[in-house]
């Protein structure tokens, strides 16, 4: 199941969206599991559909369905939630303590775990949920949490078929800046 149907059941017969376009559970498009361009094709074909008498749609300024990228105070796409995120959880690995004490790390594991099952794409939350399954939390130091961490990315990189990160650089790249 690649978790991108184009069709979804509704009261009017199943619905088409364009490809790459993920549903959330209520058979309606999921914003923040779907990329903008993605997003983008569904007004930009509803558009073309109410011209054509087919569908009622919503016009949206070519402007907007022409951007890359969702505009700066709109709701985020999944690549604009996913930066985000990533910042924050290498952030959070970043200034995670050297010698963690077992509450630390015991919060450190409840925190993975509140979030693998809030994070709003629940695509991406599923599959890293069962990551998670066999890639154990290692939070017994910074570098181990950091180390985990950039895994974890990496992991998703390979998925989406993107360049792997060289995790020995981790640290660099989110707490000291590169060395040279
Ligand atoms: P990002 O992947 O967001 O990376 C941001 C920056 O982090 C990069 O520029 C680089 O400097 C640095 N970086 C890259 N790799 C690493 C690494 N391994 N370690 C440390 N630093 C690194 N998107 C989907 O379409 N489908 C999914 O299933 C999906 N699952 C996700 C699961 C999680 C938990 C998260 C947080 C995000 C997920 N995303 C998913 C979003 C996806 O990972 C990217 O954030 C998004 O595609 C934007 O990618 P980007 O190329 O801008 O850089």
């Amino acid at each position: 199941d690649d978790h991108t149907p184009t069709a979804a059941a509704g009261a009017d017969g199943p619905k088409k969206f364009p490809k790459g376009v993920v549903l959330g559970a209520d058979g309606k498009p999921c914003r923040s599991c779907t990329s903008f361009a993605s997003w983008a094709a569904i007004t930009k074909s509803q558009t073309k559909g109410a011209s054509a008498g087919t569908t009622t749609g919503t016009a949206v300024p070519s402007t907007f369905s022409s951007q890359p990228s969702p505009p700066a105070d709109c709701p985020p796409d999944v690549e604009a939630l996913g930066r985000s995120t990533w910042t924050l959880l290498h952030s959070i690995t970043a200034t995670y303590p050297t010698a963690p004490t077992a509450s630390q790390q015991d919060n450190a594991r409840g925190f993975l775990r509140s979030f693998a099952s809030l994070y709003p794409c629940w695509v991406c939350a599923e599959d890293f949920q069962d990551w998670m399954k066999t890639n154990t939390p290692r939070v017994s130091s910074r570098d181990e949490f950091g180390r985990w961490m950039c895994e974890a990315h990496n992991a998703v990189n390979v998925k989406l078929g993107k360049d792997v990160f060289e995790c020995s650089r981790w640290e660099e790249r989110w707490r000291t800046g590169w060395k040279d």
